[in-house]
């Protein structure tokens, strides 16, 4: 960029050679959140997180759940320091924070100095994102986060990406999954199913036999619907059957906890031992109900290993629903 030039993100110019975010300690949003409503299904179950973002994003989807502020023209928020983000999650009670609603690379810098302090006072950081990052960035935020969502759409069908979310391509986000998997950090996997233009079931198995194949069997995949938003609302909501038919090629693929999302009451929001079959973990909607999983995040009757992470700040036995 060159002197006063604004980048595509919105968010960072600039000026005399030197680069200026313009949302740093500048917050947009934020609440206290169930940790399934990121969602992460497999970190600290029953946690709660406080959940913050900034204006803008360096995707321009054009079915945003959160357009009103990840489509801003410029910036607005609250003023708020890192410290100040960690003590109010802690007068919530969260377990952590949670970079999300906007992309948190966008803030990376207040992501970074936030998640410091937090994992200082033994509380943990994930993030909600659309990986397209690089790896710099990963090393700068990976000693203090714990887990990532990683959200794809339309199965990450590069002229999907193309054409409804103006992305020149896919790579990155593969590679920043590797890196994230490499340095410890749990992923768990959306994958928004548009019907129409996104919902190709060869994509769908391309990208769960990718995440079988580099990031292991047993990483969450959630399978989520749609429903019609911000441009395009031309295209109807996710039928329940073509839901389930995608569930059903990510079982295929060999991925052992695939979940549905935004169908509340689905038998597939809760976890089973993929060897036993015991109901680990019920779930309704984004609230958890009950957490049977043994102290170690474990199946409780076979002992099984459910990939289950962050499980010092689980909350077991009868969910909170409705604390917040
Ligand atoms: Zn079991």
């Amino acid at each position: 960029m060159h002197d006063g030039e604004t980048g595509f993100c919105r968010v960072r110019t600039a000026e005399d050679g030197t680069l200026y975010t313009k949302v740093y300690e500048l917050v947009d949003g934020m609440a206290a959140d169930p940790i399934e409503k990121k969602p992460l299904f497999h970190f600290a179950p029953g946690s709660h997180a406080f959940s913050i973002s900034t204006s803008s994003c360096n995707f321009r989807c054009q079915f945003c759940q959160n357009y009103h502020s990840s489509q801003r023209e410029s910036p607005v928020g609250e003023h708020m320091t890192p410290s100040s983000i960690v003590d109010l999650a802690q007068r919530y009670s969260c377990g952590g924070i949670t970079y999300t609603y906007t992309e948190p690379t966008i803030f990376i810098e207040l992501a970074h100095d936030t998640a410091e302090i937090a994992h200082s006072k033994g509380m943990f950081n994930t993030f909600v994102t659309n990986g397209y990052m690089t790896s710099e960035t990963i090393d700068y935020i990976a000693p203090y986060l714990n887990a990532a969502s990683v959200n794809f759409k339309g199965s990450g069908n590069k002229k999907f990406y193309n054409d409804l979310m103006s992305v020149p391509k896919v790579e990155p986000i593969f590679s920043s999954m590797q890196r994230m998997h490499e340095k410890g950090i749990l992923i768990e996997i959306t994958n928004l199913i548009i019907p129409e233009v996104g919902d190709h079931p060869d994509d769908t198995l391309n990208l769960a036999r990718w995440v079988v194949k580099n990031l292991g069997a047993r990483t969450p995949f959630h399978v989520l619907a749609f429903y019609p938003t911000f441009k395009l609302t031309s295209v109807p909501r996710t039928p329940v059957e073509m839901l389930e038919k995608h569930i059903a090629i990510a079982k295929e693929a060999g991925l052992e906890f695939v979940y549905s999302g935004n169908i509340p009451g689905h038998d597939y929001e809760n976890t089973y031992c993929p060897e036993c079959g015991f109901k680990a973990v019920e779930r309704h909607s984004v609230y958890l109900e009950s957490n049977n999983l043994s102290q170690e995040g474990r199946c409780p009757k076979c002992n099984a290993d459910l990939n289950m992470s962050g499980v010092q700040w689980m909350v077991r036995g009868r969910g909170s629903m409705g604390l917040f």
